[in-house]
């Protein structure tokens, strides 16, 4: 009975505070930093914003594992727990839709906000379980009537609304205990068929009534109506789950892939969820069933990119003007040399599975015709085409790829399968592009071993440092980081899939540059450092306060974002 005392009774104090700065500036809200016990919570007011206009205030909540009361198996491994904190995560964003009205005064008067949540599962610092306590980590816009406190709206936003955001999440976990079982059991699931892909000699998995297709372009919710998958038996795999029967669907075996078929018929939208298939997704997505080498990266043309010595010459030589291929730097990527360096990049980057679409390629980088060939001679064409390459890359490098070529059947002969897509029905076409393949005279170039090299970037080059000792890491959406005095275009890294890695990759790359990048390291092995200390410590590593808006990156996104910065510089090799 005390306890429930002494908390009514700082509650209180709170409601006294603000009584006592209603109507002053808005600065008089500093006073209410601190903590303050609630009946079911404590509110830790850590900062309070400036003025109405500026980024809200930050706050945590922090219930007790005897309020919230969470079955310890929903928190049993690394992996169900951060299914567990993504579920409570998306429960106070829906309880804040339901009792929050927002506007209550100036600029951004109170707005309650956590994280925003996308379709896949990510490792957050929004909510964080421990041993079954939970802490969430919002953002509170502090009501105002122009620029003075209104203690009245504040009152209603604290006492009123958030009390009742906490409340209906602990209902809603005892009311629904099923919603919460099966979303941690799903994700799990999707890491055990992830995992069994390397030994089943798959690099990706689609089950039989996977949903591919998106609502649109900017809407990555499930289409509805959609034809579901249904794998050919020639192709078909099994297999298990911890929480459900096992799963038959498309086993995509490591080496080289081949998507075909008529326009329209659903080849891009399989790519991608291929592509989306290295991210857990919640249940109800209809990707659930669909796993990929976590390591597989989209590579495309991004004509207009900047490059920083890479060696491109395994696809690019002979420039004009005698450019150096093999320490390539351009502030103006062409779409052939932007595709080349991508693909030398992803495989320092450790990337061993690279899925490719016509749609977002250069043509005269995928393939070069007999026409083309006997017309320009080969001194004079600088690029060697991927189909010329693509046998080498997999049979010296083990790199697998999975193309979507619906426009040209000159793969045919290099293709270890061929699928092609049938009115978004998938059916095993190998043997007939095999015969077809078999007339075409191949076309000969010389082996080659294609090895990305070492690249150890000046260290004064990743500071975010923008004046005076002032940091700026900003993100727009997943599609620019501005950074320090730098702006980096992202939107063709089609695999960063939510603005919180963004966040997350501007600070790695600044606690790169403070920590690791004086010793002189490789810019991969140096990032993975940085990202390795990050997955054992926490995401709270490497942000100056704590925030609750980053997630984790895969080291390809990293690594990709540091590729694309315009400022990046190299030490001359030794
Ligand atoms: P392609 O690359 O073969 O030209 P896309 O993959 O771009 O074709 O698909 C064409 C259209 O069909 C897209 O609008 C996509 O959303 C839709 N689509 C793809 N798969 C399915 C499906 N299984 N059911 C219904 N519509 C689909
Ligand atoms: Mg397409």
């Amino acid at each position: 009975m005390s306890l429930t005392f002494r908390n009514y009774s700082v509650m209180d104090r709170l409601k006294h505070l603000l009584d006592q700065i209603d109507h002053r500036g808005y600065k008089a809200y500093k006073q209410i930093q601190g903590d303050y016990q609630f009946p079911d919570f404590l509110l830790r007011i850590d900062h309070v914003q400036g003025d109405p206009f500026a980024d809200p205030s930050r706050c945590r909540i922090f219930i007790n594992s005897d309020t919230i009361k969470l079955d310890q198996g929903l928190y049993a491994n690394r992996i169900r727990c951060v299914a567990l904190e993504d579920y409570l995560g998306r429960s106070f964003a829906t309880a804040i839709q339901q009792h929050v009205k927002g506007r209550r005064g100036s600029g951004k008067s109170g707005e309650m906000e956590i994280v925003s949540y996308g379709q896949q599962v990510l490792e957050r610092n929004a909510v964080l379980v421990r041993e079954g306590a939970v802490e969430l980590r919002i953002q509170l816009a502090l009501p105002a009537d122009g620029r003075s406190v209104n203690a009245q709206q504040a009152k209603v936003m604290l006492f009123d609304e958030l009390v009742n955001v906490v409340r209906a999440i602990l209902h809603s976990l005892q009311d629904d205990s099923d919603s919460l079982q099966r979303h941690v059991d799903s994700v799990e699931d999707q890491q055990f068929l992830r995992k069994q892909l390397a030994s089943k000699g798959l690099l990706a998995f689609v089950a039989d009534g996977a949903i591919l297709p998106r609502v649109s372009g900017i809407d990555d919710r499930p289409l509805d109506r959609a034809v579901p998958f249904c794998a050919p038996d020639s192709l078909s795999v099994e297999l298990d789950r911890l929480h459900a029967e096992p799963l038959r669907g498309l086993g995509i075996a490591k080496g080289i892939t081949l998507i075909v078929g008529g326009g329209y018929h659903g080849k891009s939208t399989l790519l991608h969820a291929i592509e989306r298939g290295v991210y857990d997704h919640i249940p109800g997505d209809g990707r659930e069933g669909v796993v990929t080498d976590p390591g597989a990266f989209k590579i495309r043309a991004e004509d207009g990119r900047a490059i920083t010595g890479v060696d491109i010459s395994p696809f690019i030589n002979n420039l004009p003007q005698g450019k150096d291929t093999r320490r390539f730097s351009t502030q103006n990527a062409s779409g052939s040399t932007s595709q080349a360096a991508n693909i030398i990049e992803a495989l320092a980057s450790g990337a061993k599975t690279l899925l490719i679409d016509e749609d977002t390629s250069a043509t005269n980088f995928m393939i070069r015709d007999e026409r083309m060939q006997a017309l320009v001679a080969k001194d004079k064409e600088p690029i060697t085409p991927l189909v010329q390459r693509i046998q080498d890359l997999y049979k010296n490098n083990g790199i697998s790829v999975v193309l979507v070529m619906g426009g040209s059947g000159d793969y045919f002969g290099v293709a270890d399968a061929v699928i092609m897509m049938d009115n978004y029905i998938p059916k095993d076409v190998t043997n007939t592009a095999k015969a077809l393949a078999q007339a075409a005279v191949p076309q000969k170039v010389a082996k080659m071993d294609i090895q990305a090299h070492i690249r150890v970037p000046r260290p004064r080059c990743l500071s975010a440092e923008l004046h005076q000792g002032k940091d700026k890491i900003q993100t727009f959406g997943t599609r620019t980081l501005r950074y320090g005095r730098q702006e980096v275009e992202l939107s063709r890294v089609e695999q960063l899939v939510d603005a919180a890695q963004l966040r997350a990759i501007g600070y790695l790359i600044r606690h790169f540059g403070e920590h690791f990048s004086q010793q002189k390291v490789d810019l991969v092995e140096g990032l993975a450092m940085a990202l390795d200390e990050v997955e054992s410590h926490g995401l709270d590593q490497i942000t100056p306060f704590i925030v609750g808006t980053l997630a984790m990156p895969r080291i390809q996104e990293l690594v990709a974002v540091v590729n694309r910065m315009r400022g990046l510089e190299l030490n001359d090799l030794p």
